[in-house]
């Protein structure tokens, strides 16, 4: 049966993966609702986007009344809700779009979705999913280096980010016990990939390094977090929308614990293979000041999804790393014009 996906924040990092997942390897129908903010990038779904299957539609998903008319437009039988504020650093200076978007954005989308369900026939309402994305930022850190988080770990959230990520899983559970509404849930570790915007860890390193700029690292960087490659994360979205049982919490992790300082010395060597300068790109790594609240670790076990659903990931860090690499030194034009903002200017984004 082809089924129809609304994706939220598809013209996200994570989200345009998804969309791409879907095109490329399903005969579903996709409708991407994304207000394009600094985030969202239009260029990043170029290859999908006169896909006959392909629909997007600018909005806030803040807006009641055009998400209701976007339900009954469209008449999804899945919901992925990937749209949000997603960066800690900016949470931490502007905490407002954060709680606007992640909280007060995922009750308005709940409630739309909510009505839109209630009056379908008894198949669909049973079939329909409303899948939520969430972080395993959500938990706080890990004392020391071992244990993982489960599904079933409390909540503890340390920065503005994480605590309204927290706030709109907790509607989402509300909303399947309270109102019925089948609902999903997953937590994922630190995603790294193509199409990554440039302010995140990795990218930022790559660029500045190619730029001969100076690689930041906060604090001692023995900060570890838990990588998973975008496009594993993707396919293991689609199964989890596909497959999972309403109700239920999925972890996904691709089982990659690192320090930042060792995936910022790897993005160097992997430099120095690719683009021998004179000296190494190690000597422009600057430690900076901590940032306040951050974390030290976060690990994820994802052993349920891999012995539920089958999932697991097809890369492994040092594959995923090489990758990711490869693709900012292939594809210049696209960071280039996130760099430059020329990609909000385009019309495309317009
Ligand atoms: P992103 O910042 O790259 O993309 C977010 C997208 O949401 C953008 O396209 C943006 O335009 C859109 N958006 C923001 N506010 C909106 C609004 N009010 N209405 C409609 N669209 C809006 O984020 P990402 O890294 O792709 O993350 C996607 C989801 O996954 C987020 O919910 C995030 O919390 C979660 N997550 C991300 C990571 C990660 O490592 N990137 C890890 C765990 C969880």
């Amino acid at each position: 049966m082809i089924k129809t996906f609304l994706i939220t924040g598809g013209a996200g990092f994570i989200g345009s993966a998804v969309v791409r997942e879907l095109l490329n390897n399903s005969n579903h129908k996709v409708v991407i609702v994304d207000k394009l903010t600094y985030a969202g990038n239009l260029e990043s779904l170029r290859s999908v986007a006169n896909h006959p299957h392909y629909t997007f539609v600018r909005a806030d998903i803040c807006d009641a009344a055009v998400m209701q008319k976007t339900f009954n437009r469209y008449q999804p039988n899945v919901v992925m809700h990937l749209a949000a504020e997603s960066h800690v650093d900016r949470s931490i200076d502007v905490p407002a779009e954060f709680i606007q978007t992640n909280i007060v954005g995922t009750y308005t989308l709940l409630e739309a979705a909510r009505s839109y369900w209630s009056v379908l026939s008894t198949e669909s309402r049973a079939r329909f999913r409303f899948h939520h994305i969430s972080t395993d930022e959500v938990y706080g850190d890990l004392d020391g280096t071992d244990g993982f988080f489960a599904e079933t770990s409390s909540y503890a959230p340390s920065s503005p980010y994480s605590a309204s990520k927290a706030g709109s899983d907790h509607l989402v559970r509300a909303w399947q016990r309270t109102f019925g509404l089948p609902t999903l849930v997953t937590h994922c570790s630190n995603n790294y990939g193509p199409y990554h915007f440039p302010e995140k860890l990795i990218p930022l390193m790559i660029l500045n390094a190619l730029a001969g700029k100076p690689l930041p690292v906060y604090g001692d960087g023995k900060q570890v977090r838990d990588w998973l490659y975008v496009e594993d994360h993707a396919r293991a979205l689609v199964l989890v929308a596909q497959q999972g049982k309403a109700g239920e919490t999925y972890h996904i992790g691709g089982h990659n614990e690192k320090q930042n300082i060792e995936v910022v010395t790897t993005l160097c060597e992997l430099l120095d293979e690719f683009k021998p300068a004179e000296a190494s790109y190690k000597q422009l790594i600057t430690h900076v000041q901590d940032r306040p609240g951050h974390d030290v670790r976060y690990a994820i076990n994802a052993g349920k999804i891999y012995k539920e659903l089958g999932w697991h990931p097809v890369e492994t860090f040092e594959s995923g790393l090489r990758k990711t690499v490869l693709w900012y030194l292939e594809n210049s034009p696209w960071w280039q014009r996130v760099q430059d903002g020329s990609y909000q200017r385009q019309g495309v984004n317009a």
